[in-house]
């Protein structure tokens, strides 16, 4: 009893210290994300040789604001593009915009993004030296989980971004984000606190999931993993010298 207490006094003096005044109540994407299988790859093909033609960064955020295939678009207020800075190595894949994304047209911004933002301050990583972006760039009404369709049509504009940016290392933010990305049908339990390889083409660049700071504000318990595992990308982005 006094135990359980004192575990749940730790994980509220955690939030605390990371700055966050309430966590989030509804079910979070993990809890509710369940692809059966993982045939994301090939559902835009027109899209893909459209997009074989984008060269800049600019180039591909008016092709996705002009794109109106995705419902999602049509109920979105934003087209939530990306944040940070471009010229790093270092990028951030998320899932989707939660409403204050939606609203101010940047990624986490809301409360998943203080909490990212103070997990990231710990290795000294901040939106100076890192690039953000999401799989969605569109809130899907009401917060719930993109659909397997949906995270397909969207696929294909993250790996062009990423292949535009050109990052050195990915953190891939979530469940969703980690599946997708790396071509997985594995939980992300499964998943983090290893490294992957992104492969696109030639391309291959090293690649960590964490969970996403949305589920770890409902399951605080969690958060050694989640500091853990930071910890393996520091390590990591030490090696590679990218700070
Ligand atoms: N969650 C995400 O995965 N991305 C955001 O931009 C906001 C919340």
């Amino acid at each position: 009893m006094i135990k359980s207490f004192e575990k749940n006094l730790d994980d509220l003096k955690f939030q605390i210290e990371l700055g966050v005044s309430e966590t989030i109540s509804t079910k979070t994407r993990e809890d509710k994300n369940k692809f059966d299988s993982l045939e994301l790859n090939s559902t835009l093909e027109h899209d893909s040789n459209e997009l074989s033609e984008i060269k800049t960064l600019n180039e591909l955020q008016s092709f996705i604001e002009n794109y109106d295939e995705c419902e999602l678009s049509h109920t979105a207020r934003t087209t939530v593009f990306c944040d940070g800075n471009v010229e790093s190595e270092i990028m951030l894949v998320g899932e989707a915009p939660g409403n204050q994304e939606d609203i101010e047209g940047k990624p986490f911004v809301g409360k998943s993004g203080q909490l990212l933002d103070k997990i990231l301050e710990t290795i000294n990583i901040n939106r100076t030296n890192c690039y953000i972006s999401n799989i969605i760039p569109w809130r899907p009404p009401g917060n719930r989980n993109p659909t397997t369709e949906e995270i397909g049509m969207c696929l294909p504009f993250i790996k062009k971004h990423i292949e535009l940016v050109n990052p050195k290392i990915l953190l891939l933010v979530g469940s969703i984000s980690s599946k997708s990305i790396l071509n997985k049908n594995l939980g992300i339990t499964k998943l983090r606190g290893e490294w992957h390889i992104y492969k696109d083409g030639n391309v291959e660049i090293p690649a960590l999931p964490i969970f996403h700071p949305a589920y770890l504000l409902r399951r605080p318990n969690n958060k050694s993993y989640v500091m853990r595992d930071i910890l393996l990308f520091k390590r990591k982005i030490q090696d590679m010298k990218l700070l």
